[in-house]
């Protein structure tokens, strides 16, 4: 985090030879970071403001909390506005981190027209606004474009394996669909276009009720509930702890305007589902017991990034590992539980 401060503060001095191609980014910018009463887009927009910039959050609160942004309020310079991008908004900005979608399978499918809306029309409307201030924009897309991958670990030349009409295809469509909006801008309009593609992280904020897998596993543990493994627990995913994906954010908005991307921004350490849910327990010291639940349709069977790109071009390479992680995750969950009666109550 240090470091990240002194890149953001633009007190890169003693920092330019470990990473060149980082740039002093201009301050303070004026930056609108849609979904980000989230739980990535929370500590985004903390981050920034640490730094000295102007921070606009527009969220319409489908799966964000006023919680999240809470600790922000304390930033003059921090505004929200209560807004769904399916929707288009006016705002004078610097850079776009367009994060707004729902991420987690049951929240996405709750309203699977709405998610293609948001990925589709909300990515139509922030690529507008890019383009009529010459504002920097970066897309969150997903490891979800690659599907159920048949190409191991997963490099950014990889087309994907996705069902396009399938229960996940309002989101892995939609954020394809997203990715071709920003190449298409960027080649007719010269939009400056970040596309990263974010796999699965994990860590403080995220919603008790989230329904993801990590999530899932440490409040089933922290309550003494049976552990929910779907299928038989081999499948496998690549766990990436959220201060060292935002510091790849911010790497990738401050590097060259000739790297659009899409990069993967990812932690390369696979685990199996069974494994996850063995730590989980390990670590909560909890006497849960694991209880098999039938594999989603679609479920994809492996995911790791290749990371080879943003190491070579940003220096960017995850530092948390899996266990430690968990821990700070698990203190997060652990907070809330002790506040018991407000522990499922999430808005
Ligand atoms: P999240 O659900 O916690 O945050 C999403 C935020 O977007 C919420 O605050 C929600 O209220 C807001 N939102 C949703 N639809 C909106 C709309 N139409 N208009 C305005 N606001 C809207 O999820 P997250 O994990 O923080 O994910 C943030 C972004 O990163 C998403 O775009 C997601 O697809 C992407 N991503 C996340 C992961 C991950 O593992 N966390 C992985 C891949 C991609
Ligand atoms: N999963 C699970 N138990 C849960 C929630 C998820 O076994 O309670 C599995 C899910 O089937 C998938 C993996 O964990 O194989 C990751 O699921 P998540 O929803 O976190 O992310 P995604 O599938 O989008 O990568």
């Amino acid at each position: 985090m240090h470091y990240m401060k002194n890149v953001l503060s633009g007190n890169l001095d003693k920092f330019v030879e470990k990473d060149k191609v980082l740039r002093v980014p201009g301050i303070p910018k004026r930056i609108l970071v849609t979904g980000g009463a989230g739980f990535l887009g929370s500590h985004l927009c903390e981050l920034l403001l640490e730094a000295g910039h102007e921070v606009i959050c527009a969220d319409n609160f489908s799966t964000g909390l006023r919680r999240n942004i809470e600790p922000l309020k304390r930033f003059d310079r921090f505004s929200l506005v209560a807004h769904d991008i399916v929707q288009p908004i006016d705002l004078e900005v610097d850079e776009i981190y367009n994060l707004a979608c729902p991420a987690s399978p049951p929240h996405y499918q709750a309203d699977p027209i709405h998610t293609t809306k948001t990925c589709v029309l909300g990515s139509l409307n922030m690529l507008e606004l890019a383009a009529r201030y010459g504002a920097r924009i970066l897309q969150a897309s997903t490891s979800e474009v690659y599907g159920d991958p048949q190409v191991h670990p997963q490099v950014e030349s990889y087309w994907g394996n996705v069902n396009p009409f399938g229960p996940r295809s309002c989101y892995d469509e939609g954020k394809r669909c997203a990715e071709t909006l920003f190449f298409d801008f960027h080649k007719a309009h010269q939009v400056a276009i970040k596309v990263v593609r974010i796999f699965n992280t994990y860590g403080p904020r995220m919603r008790p009720d989230d329904g993801r897998v990590v999530s899932n596993f440490i409040v089933q543990a922290l309550k003494g509930e049976d552990i929910t493994i779907y299928g038989d627990g081999s499948q496998t995913r690549s766990f990436c702890f959220v201060d060292d994906l935002i510091d790849g954010f911010i790497r990738v908005m401050a590097s060259p305007a000739s790297l659009t991307g899409p990069i993967n921004l990812g932690n390369p350490g696979e685990f199996t589902i069974g494994e996850l849910a063995e730590q989980v327990i390990e670590l909560t010291g909890s006497r849960s017991k694991i209880a098999y639940r039938p594999l989603p349709v679609d479920d994809p069977r492996q995911r790791r990034p290749d990371i080879s790109l943003a190491e070579r071009e940003l220096g960017w390479r995850p530092e948390v590992e899996l266990a430690a992680g968990l821990v700070r995750t698990i203190d997060h969950f652990e907070v809330l539980l002790t506040q018991s009666d407000e522990f499922m109550e999430v808005a």
